[in-house]
């Protein structure tokens, strides 16, 4: 991993343990939050809806294949809710494709830490990682996980 992306993987990380707050409270604190990996879409959905209502919190989720996307509502015009969600799965996809080559290399990519445009990973078992930018074409994939086989 290049020196930058390592500094960069170090402040998402300590920012996100500083709040490890669970997907709701990422919603709150980011506006955009996607379902993780492996859970029930609906049911993430429903949960987020229910604890949104709770609070009064106006939010609108979409299902995406296997992954929903929650986002708050009240950052984006009617309008422009497409757009939005659009550009939510399409970051989606450069997520995909990178834990999935991860995984051809026996690594477990479990999460994604979100922290604006740039997302972090890392594989539980051996600790290698995978740094993500997007707000850059083309995106910034980097990272032990994507060139070195775990191994364990
Ligand atoms: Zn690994």
């Amino acid at each position: 991993m290049k020196p930058e992306h390592e500094e960069r993987f170090r402040r998402i990380a300590d920012d996100y343990l500083d709040r490890p707050g669970g997907d709701y409270a990422e919603l709150l604190h980011r506006g955009e939050v996607r379902s993780p990996e492996g859970v029930d879409p609906e049911l993430w959905r429903a949960e987020i809806r229910a604890k949104a209502r709770a609070d009064k919190i106006r939010v609108m989720t979409i299902r995406s294949g296997d992954r929903a996307i929650a986002a708050l509502r009240r950052t984006v015009p009617k309008d422009q809710e497409f757009r939005v969600l659009s550009a939510a799965m399409e970051r989606g996809e450069v997520l995909r494709g990178a834990a999935e080559r991860a995984r051809l290399r026996g690594h477990e990519i479990v999460r994604w830490v979100a922290h604006d445009q740039e997302s972090i990973a890392m594989c539980p078992r051996c600790q290698a990682r995978i740094y993500v930018r997007l707000d850059i074409d083309p995106p910034v994939v980097d990272g032990e996980a994507l060139e070195k086989p775990c191994p364990s």
